[in-house]
């Protein structure tokens, strides 16, 4: 069929793939109209001290529950609004959200719990991100331990050097970087040693067969005694059962957060569970 002659030129695309982007090209506009309407909102999971079963701190989450589109995840939004450069705008939304709650949740404690925010590589490379990091807390009024700036090694797949130069800055401010998803990458050991953070979140995907598997146990006992080494905290990711939970802490891991102790909440339900 000829290009032009109207309805139908859409034959000369394979179907499955006219169809996959035309859903993408509609759920790229209801995101531009989505950040506009403010229909994103933020949930929050708690972790808590692995010996203890204290609660430390929330990692921020993006939900955006839409009318017309369902309840979007998270994977998806991030990636689509990272291509049409609405990450730094969506991203610094959550910051700024994520913040405000760390106040409220610390407005009568004496132990500060802290507030874990992710940060897409598109963010960490965008130049006035750190500046606009530093007047969001000032802003909001919290001092920068509060907050934590989780990253996975996607950040420096292209320039390690400038971002190494990004994390110290922020590092140096007191903000608590964490390398999320660690192990899940095929480099990670060397990132962990090039990198100035301060918390190790080791990946979901050794979590789910630490319970059965002798070789798993020992990967992660190994990963922890280097990050330990580093003077790292560590974070198990996804712990579901009693059993994780507890290979998890006796071989040495910090903090705990997963399903089992609880899933990401709304920001009130959070703050309940705050008190
Ligand atoms: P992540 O940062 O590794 O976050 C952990 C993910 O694991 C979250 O998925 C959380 O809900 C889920 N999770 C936690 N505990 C368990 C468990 O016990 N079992 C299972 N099956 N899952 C668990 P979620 O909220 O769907 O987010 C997915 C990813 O999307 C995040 O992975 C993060 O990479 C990204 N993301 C979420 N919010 C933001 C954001 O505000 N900004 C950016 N840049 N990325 C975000
Ligand atoms: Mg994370
Ligand atoms: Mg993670
Ligand atoms: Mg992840």
């Amino acid at each position: 069929q000829a290009k032009g002659s109207g309805k139908n030129t859409h034959v000369l695309y394979d179907e499955s793939m006219n169809q996959e982007l035309e859903e993408k090209l509609i759920l790229q506009g209801a995101i531009k109209q989505a950040v506009l309407n403010e229909e994103f909102t933020v949930y929050y999971q708690p972790y808590v001290e692995a010996n203890s079963h204290e609660i430390i701190g929330f990692e921020a989450l993006i939900r955006w529950f839409s009318e017309e589109h369902g309840t979007v995840s998270p994977y998806k939004l991030i990636t689509l609004a990272e291509e049409m450069g609405l990450i730094v705008e969506i991203g610094q939304w959550v910051l700024k959200e994520a913040c405000q709650f760390a106040k409220e949740i610390n407005r009568e404690r004496d132990v500060p719990l802290s507030v874990s925010v992710n940060v897409s590589p598109v963010q960490l490379k965008y130049h006035g991100f750190y500046e606009q990091v530093v007047q969001t807390l000032q802003e909001v009024g919290i001092p920068s331990e509060y907050l934590c700036l989780e990253m996975t090694e996607t950040v420096l797949l292209e320039s390690l050097e400038s971002s190494v130069d990004s994390i110290q800055k922020l590092r140096d401010y007191g903000i608590h970087i964490a390398l999320d998803d660690f192990g899940s990458g095929y480099s990670s050991l060397q990132y962990l040693k090039e990198l100035p953070v301060n918390v190790m979140k080791i990946d979901r995907s050794f979590i789910s067969h630490v319970a059965q598997s002798e070789y798993d146990q020992f990967f992660i006992q190994a990963m922890i005694m280097i990050a330990h080494k580093k003077g790292l905290t560590v974070v198990a990711e996804g712990i579901e059962t009693k059993d994780q939970l507890e290979v998890l802490t006796a071989i040495g891991c910090d903090l705990i957060q997963g399903y089992y102790f609880s899933k990401p909440r709304s920001k009130k339900d959070a703050m309940t569970m705050s008190i």
